[in-house]
């Protein structure tokens, strides 16, 4: 492979929010990685906050977190489920953190004596940390992504830096702007003039983008593209069409149609004769298009109106229902709909039964009883942090009788702590970047299912929680048959329960959904997709054999 110095490509948005940065980014990055380059992508964000931990699901969709224990924006999880490498605290910064060094290094009299200015200090930051990937020496390409639209207040520093880095970079650098062309239904045509506007925009402060991606309902023509290039200084080649597709996954191959990587390397001054490897991914597709199999899992949380809440765990269900040549249905049941009168109806039909991670007391009871229902029933069940420490109460109160038992989280108050706070966190105050958070060791037991799932006896996992399984009941839960199969290796922290007279019921305190990528679907999800399909397969066998006698 050539070596040459490292290429920044920026991804900026125009027109509106929503138009999927990410996935333009996620997909040129899987183009350039199936050319054989090292790709990182990143994502600057202009809020204010430090990182999207303290965040409503409902304002920003999930938090991801990387191994390093980063909390960041969703858009890495795409960009670690397209690529399949794993991204850090580097990959996502916010005007929160940029600030708050300057601010640091300001006190530390590091500026001496000189005022301390948007232009050149935030911007110098900014910059800064655009190159920080670059500097490991690990990648030839940097995609950033900017987010927001252009024009917004807040993301003025950040076009301001890329202005600069085009002016510093030379070949070296390039601009990618997304941007819509709204359809009119009444003329029947696609409008270019709000793309021309965001280009305008963009140029007042001195960028002048090199490709533009424009998202569109229907095909663009060539007189449309011309167009563009006209009003926008781009060449016709580099005008490309972002058509709207039945899933993000077949995004890089139409990306790869319009020949983005191609214009792309051609700006930056790199051979593009030869093509993408994409074997693995179409074969992937083809499984995702065709498949053989049909099932209904259900999620419950108390977040579901806002789906983006859970995008890892339903991409995760994408990726293991592929593998399984099955399309998963995910029945989006809301935790506070669900109470023993309810939960009959609003399960039937379901194979698989998912309780959602999350904070707090709202919609708690409804998880509760949804794991009663799954427990009881022999339904597959995953629950996933939260919902491991509620099939962990659910336990408690129903087959060993603790009839208050609860998380301190939940009722400070109760006499069975059965999920409670480990000392170190008693003493925590603040509530940014303080849970238990990143990649921990799990030490798995040999003869259980999940040794069986994972095939070995130490995984690393990624958690975001304070609370923990009360060690102090952890005897009384055994030999019960709710058993403790997984565990931090120095500190005994329960990380896995698993049910013994049950098909298949697992809780995990860590969030496997983080880890599942195209490349390599998760494997508690493949399981219990596939267990989930036995399920079925064994009911509908089950309720053939009853009408037939
Ligand atoms: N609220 C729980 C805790 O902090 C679970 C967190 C989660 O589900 N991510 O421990």
């Amino acid at each position: 492979m050539d070596t040459f110095p490292t290429k920044y490509i920026f991804v900026t948005g125009g027109v509106t929010s929503s138009l999927g940065k990410g996935i333009i980014s996620a997909s040129l990055g899987k183009l350039l990685q199936a050319r054989g380059y090292s790709v990182t992508i990143q994502k600057f964000d202009p809020y204010i906050n430090i990182d999207p931990g303290t965040l409503n699901p409902y304002e920003h969709g999930e938090c991801f977190v990387t191994d390093d224990g980063a909390e960041t924006d969703l858009d890495l999880g795409h960009y670690e489920r397209f690529l399949n490498t794993p991204t850090s605290q580097a990959n996502n910064v916010t005007t929160g953190r940029v600030y708050q060094s300057v601010i640091e290094k300001e006190r530390k009299g590091d500026y001496l004596g000189k005022t301390v200015q948007v232009v050149p200090h935030i911007t110098d930051e900014i910059k800064n940390r655009f190159r920080t990937l670059a500097k490991s020496g690990n990648y030839q390409f940097v995609i950033t992504e900017i987010g927001g639209t252009v024009g917004d207040i807040e993301s003025l520093p950040y076009i301001e830096a890329v202005r600069q880095m085009k002016w510093e970079y030379g070949k070296d650098c390039i601009d990618i702007h997304l941007t819509l062309l709204p359809y009119l239904n009444t003329t029947g045509e696609l409008k270019t003039k709000p793309t021309q506007h965001s280009v305008k925009s963009l140029l007042e402060y001195g960028v002048q983008p090199d490709i533009l991606v424009c998202r569109t309902i229907c095909h663009i023509d060539e007189d449309i593209r011309q167009k563009l290039a006209r009003f926008c200084n781009v060449a016709t080649e580099a005008v490309i069409e972002a058509m709207d597709a039945k899933t993000i996954y077949e995004v890089p191959l139409l990306m790869e149609k319009e020949k983005l990587d191609v214009v792309v390397l051609k700006k930056l001054g790199l051979p593009a004769e030869s093509t993408p490897d994409l074997s693995s991914w179409t074969g992937f597709l083809e499984h995702l298009r065709n498949p053989k199999h049909r099932i209904r899992i259900a999620l419950v949380g108390k977040y579901v109106e806002l789906r983006d809440s859970y995008k890892s765990i339903a991409e995760s269900f994408v990726h293991a229902g592929a593998a399984n040549e099955t399309q998963v249905d995910i029945e989006w049941i809301h935790s506070e709909d669900v109470n023993p009168e309810t939960a009959g109806k609003l399960f039937q039909g379901i194979r698989g039964i998912v309780v959602a991670p999350g904070f707090g007391k709202r919609g708690i009871e409804g998880k509760i009883t949804a794991i009663k229902h799954a427990r009881e029933n022999n339904i597959p069940f995953l629950g996933i942090c939260l919902g491991m420490q509620c099939a962990v109460i659910e336990f408690a109160r129903n087959v060993l009788g603790f009839t208050d038992a609860h998380s301190t989280e939940v009722n400070p108050a109760t006499t069975h702590p059965v999920i409670d706070l480990q000392e170190a966190q008693k003493r925590i105050t603040r509530m940014g970047g303080t849970m238990r958070l990143g990649a921990y060791p799990c030490v798995l037991k040999e003869g259980t299912r999940i040794h069986s799932i994972y095939k070995k006896t130490e995984v690393s996992e990624r958690h975001r929680h304070r609370y923990e399984f009360n060690n102090e009941y952890l005897s009384v839960f055994e030999k019960a048959g709710m058993k403790a199969t997984g565990l931090h290796p120095e500190a005994g922290l329960v990380e896995i329960v698993e049910l013994k007279d049950h098909p298949w019921f697992i809780g995990v305190q860590f969030h496997p959904e983080y880890k599942s990528t195209v490349a390599n679907p998760h494997p508690l999800f493949l399981d219990f997709v596939k267990a989930a399909l036995e399920y079925k397969l064994g009911s509908e066998a089950a309720k053939k054999s009853i009408s037939k006698n």
